[in-house]
């Protein structure tokens, strides 16, 4: 009988996870591995660019690659892990219950936002899944079609965190190829915080600051929304912003397969995983990705939700769980570097090395940086074997 690795999720970590996997058996030989992954759709969606419009060719196709590398795939999405009898259950695209088998389980079931902020559910947008992005691309461009107002020219967003301001400082030349270059567009974000950026180094503060006068994003700062509704954003002082259109970045938590598995977990609800990716006192349960609270180094730092974070976490998962099952040494996983990179629009972007995030490029020159990693970097491996085999090598280089 085949001992079988299942992998909840296609994302960056989940994908990954797979052909790592199959990387290893592959060298090894091990015909009787069967690798599975099981999510919704068989494509990587590319998250990142979910504030760039034409969202829906966000998408890559993943069963060539799955198919060259041996990669079985699974349509469906799971609903209950049962671990005391080593299976999955999960709907299938027919929405009938089935169930998947597993000797070793590895969540990667990556985040969503949550709505918690009154009134988002029903009034406002947001960037989470390809779906929710699509429909925010649909309501701005449709923006045109309405009556002349402050509110139909007033994009509110919510959160000034990555997200958001990746958002923001896209939207002023998106709402003026809409609506004229002469209309009056205002986009505002509300922030808790009481600086620009203020989970950020001063330097990198210093450049979204500069990037956002530069192109009239205003920041509302120590505001905190108290209701959204089809009118706009009341905050918590009784200010009402009247807007046609509220976008909410803020409250992103892991999965909440999570909740399933009797483990630690942090604030976001990631699992607490061991040097190898395994969930602490599970020992056939595995955690990738944006559900994986882990440690990057012996300084202190932990992997972020980020996909530079879950793609690395994605190629040493996938090797340990097939080293588990083969009988040789897994790897630790180690991530040493980091970097980001921030689109700021019609600005440009910035680029800055290390947890101190020191900038290290600006404007054009960090654009080309930005569409580099986005357009190119963080997409599948092209469908050849020994191509995805040699790139979902963890000890490859990659940023
Ligand atoms: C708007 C936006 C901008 C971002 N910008 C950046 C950026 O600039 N840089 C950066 O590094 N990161 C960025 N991120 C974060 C990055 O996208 C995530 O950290 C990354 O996608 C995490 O990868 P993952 O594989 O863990 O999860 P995901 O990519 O979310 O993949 C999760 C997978 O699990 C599947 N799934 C979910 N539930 C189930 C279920 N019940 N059963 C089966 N399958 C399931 C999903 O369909 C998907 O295939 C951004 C995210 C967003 C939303």
């Amino acid at each position: 009988m085949k001992e079988k690795i299942l992998i909840l999720g296609a994302g960056f970590a989940g994908m990954w996870a797979a052909l790592s996997a199959a990387r290893l058996t592959n060298l090894y030989d091990r015909t009787d591995i069967e690798i599975t992954v099981l999510a919704p759709q068989p494509e990587l969606r590319i998250r990142p660019r979910f504030y760039e419009a034409k969202v829906a060719t966000f998408a890559a196709p993943l069963l060539p690659l799955f198919g060259v590398t041996g990669v079985k795939f699974l349509t469906g999405t799971a609903s209950e892990i049962d671990n005391k009898n080593r299976q999955v259950w999960y709907h299938n695209a027919q929405g009938q219950l089935a169930a998947a088998s597993y000797d070793r389980l590895i969540l990667a079931t990556g985040s969503h936002i949550n709505p918690a902020l009154p009134g988002a559910q029903q009034h406002a947008f947001d960037l989470d899944q390809l779906e929710s992005a699509a429909r925010l691309e649909h309501h701005i461009n449709a923006l045109a079609d309405r009556p002349e107002s402050t509110a139909r020219n007033t994009v509110v967003v919510c959160g000034g965190g990555f997200t958001g301001i990746e958002m923001a400082t896209e939207l002023p030349a998106r709402l003026r190829a809409v609506l004229g270059h002469a209309t009056p567009v205002r986009v505002i974000v509300v922030e808790r915080g009481s600086v620009i950026g203020g989970r950020y180094s001063e330097q990198l503060r210093g450049v979204i600051e500069q990037a956002s006068n530069e192109l009239g994003v205003e920041w509302l700062l120590n505001a905190e929304i108290m209701t959204i509704d089809e009118k706009g954003v009341t905050l918590k002082n009784g200010q009402h912003i009247a807007s046609s259109t509220v976008i909410s970045t803020v409250g992103v938590q892991a999965s909440a397969l999570t909740r399933q598995i009797p483990a630690q977990r942090d604030p976001q609800g990631r699992l607490h995983v061991d040097q190898h990716l395994r969930v602490a006192g599970q020992p056939e349960i595995y955690a990738t990705g944006d559900v994986a609270f882990a440690a990057t180094d012996d300084l202190g730092n932990h992997a972020l939700m980020t996909c530079q974070h879950a793609i690395m976490l994605g190629r040493f998962v996938g090797h340990n769980v097939a080293a588990d099952l083969i009988g040789v040494a897994p790897l630790p996983y180690r991530q040493v570097n980091y970097v980001t990179c921030l689109d700021l629009g019609a600005w440009g972007a910035v680029y800055t090395e290390g947890w101190e995030q020191v900038v290290k490029s600006t404007r054009e020159d960090a654009k080309k940086i930005k569409i580099a990693i986005t357009n190119e970097l963080i997409y599948p491996p092209k469908a050849e074997r020994e191509v995805a085999f040699a790139a979902a090598d963890p000890l490859a280089p990659f940023v």
